[in-house]
């Protein structure tokens, strides 16, 4: 079996050269050809000896994800889905910005967490995602938008780990392709750029902490428990207290950086006054405080969820009382809609062994993260600054 090289970050490129008697060196140049010149013909890697080149034909290749779908949208948001096999899709989104261009990036197909206003959490889990899935993402998206923008330098600055799956559940995957995204010798990105989206695994919070520790955005959605544990299930595993030590724990990790709590506006569920008020008393006082920010995402609807977003003046007043709290607070803002790519409309007919059927017609979710900056306190403005 040939082993796909996207799968590996440089030490295991290293390890893999090695095995095929070669020095790491060598392994550096094709981690470069392949990331950085987004080359998949080993011909193609002149300065590589051809004993070399020879070599690799038969014990590796560059696979990427195979596009089903591509949609451009007026305002250059581009939303592709990819065959992951057996059945399976899944999507990136890139949201170019004046002073950025962000991929969400997928990590599962489906997911297992089943949050109830997620449609990917309705649609079940299918399967985790490989490393070499996961870079497969950025490394067609980053070389696709240089040829397509006609550009040479990077395109893509930032990753946000927001699309389709719990990354802290498939973190045996998700460890070696953040190392890809961060190496200098691949696409460099700075880790303050890289963001990993979680709805809460708190031991793995831990572990990433240790092993990586990128952007971390929490995915809060609730201001108490009793609402939460019915909002987000994983809830009732890791309490809200047990998430905000866990938080407080990471920022030690990670001195001089912020966590991003997002939380959905579901009209009538978590969006009073009072929600928001005990939101400020959770970060500032019940934990000493967490260095955070707030980032209100008004919900996509999807009609099995039975719920509806909150009403524009619902979202600014609940911004208004964290930001009166002295917690930067921003809303997220939309983008692409005319291609749907705020509401993951391609990705819906993930295999689920159970009920193919029924979640033929499910459609899953896919949050943009372009934001507007709502109440900026002079910190950061934005999780991926
Ligand atoms: N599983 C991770 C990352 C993927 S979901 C997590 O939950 O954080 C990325 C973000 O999209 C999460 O904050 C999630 O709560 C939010 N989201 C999910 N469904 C949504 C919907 N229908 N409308 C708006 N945001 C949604
Ligand atoms: Fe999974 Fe995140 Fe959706 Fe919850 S919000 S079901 S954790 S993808």
């Amino acid at each position: 079996m040939t082993a796909n090289l996207l799968d590996y970050d440089l030490d295991g490129l290293a390890a893999f050269c090695e095995r095929l008697g070669e020095k790491r060196f060598r392994a550096m140049q094709l981690f470069r050809w392949i990331h950085q010149k987004g080359a998949s013909n080993f011909d193609d890697m002149s300065d590589l000896a051809k004993s070399l080149r020879e070599k690799l034909k038969t014990t590796a290749c560059v696979t990427p994800l195979t596009v089903l779908q591509q949609h451009i949208s007026t305002d250059g948001t581009i939303k592709w889905l990819f065959d992951v096999e057996g059945g399976n899709a899944i999507e990136a989104v890139f949201i170019p910005e004046v002073d950025r261009g962000t991929l969400c990036v997928s990590s599962q197909a489906g997911c297992a967490v089943a949050c109830r206003f997620c449609s990917t959490g309705h649609q079940g889990f299918s399967r985790n995602l490989t490393s070499g899935e996961i870079v497969a993402q950025l490394w067609f998206a980053e070389h696709f938008l240089r040829q397509y923008l006609g550009r040479s330098d990077r395109v893509i600055s930032n990753v946000v780990m927001m699309g389709m799956g719990e990354p802290l559940q498939n973190y045996s995957a998700l460890v070696p392709a953040l190392r890809v995204m961060l190496d200098d010798h691949a696409y460099g990105l700075s880790r303050r750029r890289v963001t990993v989206s979680t709805s809460g695994v708190v031991p793995m919070i831990d572990r990433l902490g240790q092993d990586c520790p990128v952007a971390l955005a929490v995915s809060l959605h609730a201001s108490n428990d009793v609402l939460r544990d019915e909002l987000v299930p994983l809830n009732r595993k890791y309490p809200i207290a047990e998430l905000l030590r866990a938080c407080l724990r990471y920022l030690k990790v990670a001195p001089r950086d912020f966590i991003t709590f997002e939380y959905c506006m579901l009209d009538g569920v978590n969006d009073s006054a009072i929600h928001a008020t005990e939101l400020v008393s959770l970060v500032r006082t019940a934990h000493a405080g967490v260095w955070c920010k707030f980032n209100l995402i008004p919900f996509n609807p999807f009609p099995e969820s039975g719920l509806t977003r909150s009403p524009h003046s619902v979202v600014l007043a609940f911004a208004k009382v964290l930001s009166d709290a002295g917690i930067v607070t921003t809303i997220r803002k939309t983008r692409g809609d005319d291609i749907d790519a705020a509401c993951g409309q391609l990705a819906g007919d993930v295999k689920d062994r159970t009920d193919v059927q029924k979640r033929m017609n499910k459609r899953r979710t896919i949050p943009i993260l372009a934001e507007m900056a709502m109440v900026p306190h002079g910190k950061e403005d934005s999780v991926n600054d």
